[in-house]
């Protein structure tokens, strides 16, 4: 996704046709830069030759998860309705693993009876439920266990998981106790210690600490652990002088790790896999001028991308079509929703723009239309695929009629 001359492409096919054809608000992605993505992500990690299941909540549409399927992973999925659609999309039930620390009983029911690769339990409560359905159904279920390794993944407070006091995994010493029960049980075929220590993960030294805990802990409990999940949080750079992960020095960690520890290597990565696929484009309604500020208001809002008010998150803004005047001035691109938090970016000087451009939010493919809404009665936006130099709606647009 480039600049060619003044006009912004998605592969082979400029944002302004894209939005006179589907109309705005619009999710573009490209099946290049989603494939590159993951023959990249492979070649970091070659000769660990991980299972990569692909973190679903990250984006869930069912095309995108098809062509994801194709390129050769599995998933990661934390719900039933999760697990249906990437049933649905055709990826093997030995590529699925359940992540979350609220599972139900129908839903580990359901799991149980698909025979997926893994269940990674939370606690010691649904351990015992899982344990249960097991025994119902005389059966043994490959299980996981998620620890918390109290790590400090120096990320964003709302998206660090592997802190104690996050509410995800168990502690070192109830996983030792876990451990005991899981082998002693006629239900249970432990499998896999799972970590996922949080999201947007720049430097590689919270993951060598998360290898160094494992690998104490593998000693401890003295159990030949098939899989370790060691989930996904790579950080991938939003801006443009943002560092992202060095997947070198990772691989290289985890080389070390599996000198000493012979098993299968399973990642969830979601963000750095398909975040940077994705841009939304938006219509400039109005621009509101005031003394100091002009606040650019957008047809996008809060519901079609939640990241900024959710966390404060920020999307580089940029024009659809190139021009070289540029205002020294701050603008503010906003939502039309009701809620002050919708606002996408405050910059100190943006080129000139008029009431009815187009302008685009960059690396959305990532927790972007996963986390829209109908808030104050929106509709969803419509998705696109570029691929081959054709376009394809792999979501069409919510219609007001649905939703009313
Ligand atoms: C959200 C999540 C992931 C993916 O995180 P990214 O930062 O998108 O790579 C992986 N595993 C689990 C358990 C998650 O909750």
């Amino acid at each position: 996704m480039q600049y060619k001359k003044k006009n912004f492409y998605v592969e082979n096919i400029s944002t302004e046709k894209l939005a006179r054809k589907f109309n705005t608000p619009l999710y573009c992605y490209s099946y290049l830069k989603l494939k590159n993505n993951i023959i990249n992500f492979k070649n970091h990690f070659k000769k660990i030759n991980p299972l990569i299941c692909f973190s679903v909540k990250s984006n869930s549409n069912i095309k995108i998860l098809r062509e994801i399927k194709n390129l050769d992973c599995g998933a990661d999925v934390v719900s039933m309705g999760e697990m249906m659609k990437v049933l649905k999309a055709g990826i093997n039930t030995k590529k699925i693993v359940f992540s979350g620390v609220g599972k139900t009983y129908s839903e580990l029911e359901y799991a149980i009876n698909k025979n997926i690769l893994l269940i990674n339990v939370e606690s010691r409560s649904e351990l015992l439920v899982v344990e249960k359905i097991g025994k119902l159904k005389k059966k043994k279920i490959d299980i996981g266990i998620r620890l918390n390794p109290n790590i400090n993944a120096k990320t964003l407070q709302q998206i660090s998981t592997g802190k104690k006091e996050n509410k995800f995994g168990v502690t070192e010493k109830e996983f030792l106790k876990l451990v005991k029960h899981a082998k002693l049980s006629k239900s249970l075929k432990l499998k896999c210690l799972s970590v996922h220590i949080g999201s947007q993960i720049f430097s590689h030294k919270p993951y060598e600490k998360m290898l160094k805990v494992i690998d104490k802990l593998i000693k401890q409990t003295n159990h030949k652990f098939e899989f370790v999940d060691l989930g996904g949080g790579m950080g991938i750079s939003y801006e443009k002088n943002n560092k992202k992960l060095n997947l070198k020095i990772y691989n290289s960690l985890i080389n070390k790790f599996l000198k000493k520890n012979s098993c299968k290597i399973i990642f969830e990565p979601g963000r750095s896999i398909i975040a940077d696929t994705g841009i939304l484009i938006s219509k400039i309604i109005y621009i509101k001028k005031n003394k100091n500020k002009n606040f650019v208001i957008l047809d996008a809002a809060m519901n079609d991308l939640m990241r900024p008010a959710l966390y404060g998150a920020k999307h580089q803004i940029i024009p659809s079509k190139k021009n070289k005047k540029i205002t020294n001035k701050i603008f503010e691109f906003v939502g039309p929703i009701c809620e002050s938090t919708d606002k996408f970016l405050t910059t100190k000087k943006f080129q000139n723009i008029r009431e009815g451009e187009l302008i685009i939010i960059c690396d959305v493919g990532a927790y972007g239309m996963s986390l829209s809404s109908n808030y104050n009665l929106r509709t969803l936006p419509a998705e696109i695929l570029v691929k081959n130099s054709k376009i394809q709606v792999i979501k069409s647009r919510q219609k007001l009629s649905d939703i009313i």
